[in-house]
């Protein structure tokens, strides 16, 4: 083999090993590109992650919300997404106005419990303001439709704080013993205990101020511990308390994720799925993003020994799959 031959073997080589983990490293995050997206919720379902978030549509240079609806994806792997398209808007409320404010499903017995939080229009049950309904279906990308016919909490039902959109952000928890929680809140966070139906409240509506609380509450349990994940502060980050009980008293445990890339707010969903823990938020990555064009991402989660929750890093590479 003469000199030459060898070094441009050599030459060839070199480039491929620089050129092929390029090639296989792909961005995952944001997961979705094509539209802007904004808080997450996630629900792990046979085999399959279904997350819902808010679509946000407002032009570059608009600074105020734009969110005509809730869309709907699915993953087996949480890298590949399939759209379900737009499976909610605000219209599907008789009583709603406009903003598709945040949202989470959850299932019971078969039948999908999608909460969401929207402007009430000025009628007989509430001035306006920020109000939270539930819709109902029979899968988990429905077909939904309002399950009361009116809504679940209306801005009148809280007066701890005194601005129209404190009733924000809707999180459900169904305890190992069956009773379901609802939680939400904007400047405080309330909750109240849900009926078995899922459509009425069961209780009085309480409310309390977590650590640096500022909105987007997650409840879930794990391992026989109840994490209440917030987003706090302003521009936010996520942090979190524990507990004992759904009912609290919760204890304040610190930071999960620093403030988003180019977006003020982020907001929480966590998640197991084939064992392995994901955390998603939004920030305002993309090319023309913001604080009013965001865009869902998901990283891997890890826990401590003692069940406490170790920072997210924020990358764009995203997460390791699952084991199949
Ligand atoms: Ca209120």
């Amino acid at each position: 083999m003469n000199l030459r031959r060898t070094v441009s073997i050599g030459i060839a080589l070199v480039l491929l090993i620089l050129i092929l983990p390029s090639v296989n490293i792909k961005a995952q995050n944001p997961i979705i590109t094509n539209v802007f997206t904004a808080d997450p919720a996630a629900l792990v379902y046979k085999n399959t992650v279904y997350l819902y978030v808010g679509q946000d549509t407002a032009h570059v240079g608009v600074n105020t919300y734009q969110m005509p609806g809730w869309l709907i994806y699915s993953s087996k792997d949480m890298v590949n997404w399939k759209s379900h398209g737009t499976c909610l808007t605000p219209g599907s409320f008789l009583w709603a106005s406009r903003a598709a404010n945040a949202a989470q499903c959850i299932e019971r017995n078969g039948k999908f419990y999608w909460y969401i939080s929207v402007m009430h229009k000025n009628n007989a049950d509430s001035k306006g303001g920020v109000a939270i309904g539930v819709a109902v279906a029979d899968k988990p990308t429905g077909p939904f439709k309002d399950a009361i016919g009116k809504a679940l909490i209306t801005n009148e039902m809280t007066t701890d704080m005194k601005h129209s959109w404190d009733d924000l952000d809707p999180t459900v928890f169904i305890d190992d013993n069956g009773q379901a929680y609802l939680f939400w809140g904007n400047g405080s966070c309330k909750w109240a205990k849900l009926k078995k139906n899922m459509i009425e409240l069961d209780g009085p509506i309480h409310t309390f101020k977590p650590k640096n609380f500022t909105e987007a509450p997650w409840i879930y349990k794990r391992k026989g511990l109840y994490y209440l994940v917030y987003a706090a502060n302003m521009p936010e980050t996520i942090e979190y308390c524990t507990a004992e009980k759904a009912e609290g008293p919760w204890t304040y445990r610190g930071l999960i994720q620093s403030t988003s890339e180019n977006s003020f707010t982020t907001h929480p969903a966590i998640i197991d799925f084939k064992g392995k823990s994901y955390y998603f938020y939004h920030n305002g990555a993309l090319p023309t993003g913001g604080g009013y064009r965001r865009s869902v991402c998901v990283e891997n989660l890890y826990y401590n020994e003692d069940g406490t929750i170790k920072k997210v890093e924020q990358t764009k590479k995203g997460v390791i799959r699952p084991a199949k």
